[in-house]
């Protein structure tokens, strides 16, 4: 990825669930503007460290990681204590990690729902209250929240994804009001279909329950709700995440942007 602008020099990102994916995609478009990144996520950790080793040796910034467990609010807290201490301060929270479960509302078991509900809503919350007073008191900062097409529709099935995903999208309308009269902005993208593993897993299980092929079953899914029939990119959505920390959208506040070929304007 060529350098950008570095219109975020000086400035400190945290993007959770950056070990892979979407997370990632932004995390390098961020440090590609000058960015000093904090990641975090699960994974082997000797791929984590290739990946930070790479970011910092591509772009020349600093890169950190934290591993937090995001379904427990006191390592989230960690997490921008963490980029705090290792990296000077938090200017843009990325808030990305999710996981997906999928069955019928009367057969969702319980702990999947609480787990999903933990991770893709409340982990969010406590990201932001952790990190807000900073950015206040700086009179700047950037809050970007990774919802989903999912968080403006429904589909069936996926109870818990909906729903705390539709959460956060109200959760980024309050706190843009709470933060109107400041430098900081708060604004949600909705991503359609990105080829990420969390929608690997959701074609594989199309694949083996309607007998077709890894291409077919992609297509199957794009054509059933993305009218473009192309994937999103993370790359794309990078660049709209950088979009949203530029000083052009210092009056985008309480946005829930969607950029998924089309999926919403049905
Ligand atoms: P992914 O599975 O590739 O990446 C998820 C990231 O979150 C990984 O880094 C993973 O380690 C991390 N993570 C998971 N649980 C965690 C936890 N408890 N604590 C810390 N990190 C954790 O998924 P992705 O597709 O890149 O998804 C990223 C975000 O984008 C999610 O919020 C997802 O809901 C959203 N999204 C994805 C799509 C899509 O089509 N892929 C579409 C719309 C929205």
């Amino acid at each position: 990825m060529p350098k950008g602008q570095e219109i975020l020099k000086g400035k400190v990102a945290v993007v959770t669930g950056s070990t892979s994916g979407i997370g990632l995609g932004i995390a390098r478009a961020l440090a590609a503007e000058g960015a000093d990144i904090m990641l975090n996520g699960f994974g082997d950790p000797a791929e984590i460290e290739a990946i930070r080793a790479d970011l910092a040796g591509e772009f020349g910034g600093r890169v950190a990681y934290n591993g937090a467990d995001l379904s427990k609010p006191a390592e989230t807290k960690g997490l921008i204590e963490a980029a705090t201490n290792e990296l000077g301060r938090v200017d843009v929270l990325v808030n990305n990690a999710g996981i997906q479960f999928v069955a019928p509302v009367e057969e969702f078991p319980d702990d999947k729902w609480e787990l999903v509900v933990a991770i893709n809503l409340s982990a969010c919350f406590y990201a932001i209250k952790a990190a807000l007073p900073q950015m206040k008191s700086r009179n700047w900062g950037r809050i970007v929240n990774i919802a989903s097409a999912h968080g403006l529709t429904a589909s069936r099935d996926k109870a818990a994804y909906v729903s705390a995903k539709h959460g956060l999208v109200g959760l980024t309308k309050v706190v843009a009001l709470e933060t109107a009269e400041t430098g900081v902005t708060c604004n949600a993208i909705c991503p359609g279909w990105v080829l990420t593993p969390l929608v690997q897993k959701q074609i594989d299980a199309l694949a083996a329950r309607e007998g077709l092929s890894n291409a077919e079953a992609g297509r199957k899914l794009l054509s059933e709700r993305q009218p473009s029939k192309q994937f999103v990119t993370p790359e794309q959505l990078g660049q709209l995440a950088v979009f949203m920390c530029s000083d052009g959208a210092a009056e985008l506040r309480g946005a829930a942007v969607n950029m998924d070929g089309g999926w919403c304007a049905q």
